[in-house]
């Protein structure tokens, strides 16, 4: 890994035949941030994670990674007729990872489900077995999309202290996306927001919950 921040987005902008879905996009990931891209439906976070992910191709602007980048996908799209351990290994196929101790070591809950069909377990197991399987590559960093889609408040909360322990443990670095800004505000200690392909606000979580834009648009004005 060479200096600078482990994910480099500058001047991004990317279309869809003449539709501008990002716009001029730039944002930095460091080593070990937590960092989060809030947005509504529709602003263009999808397309942002597709684009890091090498599935689209920018119209101008660049995409810089740096060290090794796990996506968590929306939906989690865990393997539902096999174990959660069949499961995290093939999270580790393409470094030809097969050990999974590193993963229950750091999300211990998944050391009980080892066994257990992924297609039965709960929504925030199967996230955790998601974030389990992108850990299994030894990222530096891990996209998660929508962490929180479709769970309660509470498992919502449990997957947050564990990601917050990975990142103290590991040092493993967060770009959440997420379209539930109180969450993503509570975990990250920066956040970009990302309107209609444009980034509009961006700054520390404190200073945009404090913004009247960021509250009134995402927090229900509170
Ligand atoms: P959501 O949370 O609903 O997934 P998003 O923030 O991820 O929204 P994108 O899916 O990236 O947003 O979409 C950004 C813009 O690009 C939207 O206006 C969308 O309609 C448009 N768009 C997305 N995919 C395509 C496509 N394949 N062809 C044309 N336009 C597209």
């Amino acid at each position: 890994r060479t200096s600078g921040p482990l994910v480099e987005v500058a001047e991004l902008t990317v279309r869809y035949g003449a539709a501008t879905a990002l716009d001029r996009v730039s944002l930095t990931v460091g080593v070990g941030e937590l960092v989060a891209l809030v947005g509504p439906n529709g602003a263009g976070k999808s397309t942002l994670v597709d684009t890091l992910s090498g599935i689209l191709v920018p119209a101008s602007g660049s995409v810089t990674v740096r060290g090794r980048l796990a996506h968590v996908p929306e939906g989690r799209q865990v393997f539902g007729d096999l174990s959660v351990e069949d499961n995290l290994r093939l999270g580790g196929w393409r470094i030809g990872e097969r050990d999974t101790a590193a993963v229950y070591a750091v999300l211990p809950a998944l050391t009980e489900l080892r066994r257990r069909r992924a297609g039965l377990l709960s929504g925030g197991e199967q996230q955790m077995v998601a974030v389990g399987r992108a850990l299994m590559s030894r990222p530096d960093v891990l996209v998660i999309d929508e962490l929180s889609l479709g769970l309660a408040p509470l498992v919502v909360a449990d997957l947050v202290r564990h990601l917050r322990e990975l990142n103290a443990w590991r040092g493993v670095a967060v770009l959440l996306i997420e379209q539930n800004a109180r969450l993503a505000l509570d975990l990250c200690s920066r956040a970009y927001v990302l309107e209609a392909g444009r980034i509009v606000a961006e700054g520390t979580s404190a200073e945009l919950a404090a913004s009247s834009l960021v509250s009134d648009a995402y927090l229900g004005g509170v």
